[in-house]
């Protein structure tokens, strides 16, 4: 299951953000998932859970927000969304996409106290 270490990556950025803030505790953390990020939002919250404890965010708040994903199509010439891995353009219907977006996770922001 690599959201386990997608998830301790998320710890690190959390806690050397909420230190460099003097934070007493972090109580909410943002994560935006590209559609095509190929991360599992519910293995990540239950990854999120296990490595946070004892951290500064221990049960601090998930939100998770869902982003597109984004391809060029060499055959159209035009940018299109596609919702995962795989799909092919929905306007010519050509394999040969491009990811251009969507296809990263990171950390948004964090609510600290
Ligand atoms: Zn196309």
């Amino acid at each position: 299951m690599h959201e386990m270490s997608l998830a301790e990556s998320v710890r690190e950025i959390v806690e050397d953000t909420a230190r460099q803030h003097g934070a007493q505790r972090v109580s909410a953390v943002r994560l935006e998932i590209g559609a095509l990020a190929q991360v599992e939002a519910e293995a990540l919250r239950f990854a999120f859970d296990v490595v946070m404890r004892g951290s500064l965010a221990e049960s601090a708040r998930l939100d998770v927000v869902h982003t597109l994903g984004t391809a060029w199509c060499p055959r159209c010439s035009t940018s299109v969304s596609v919702a995962a891995r795989g799909e092919p353009c929905p306007h010519c219907d050509s394999y040969q996409l491009q990811v251009t977006g969507g296809d990263r996770m990171r950390v948004v922001d964090i609510e600290i106290e």
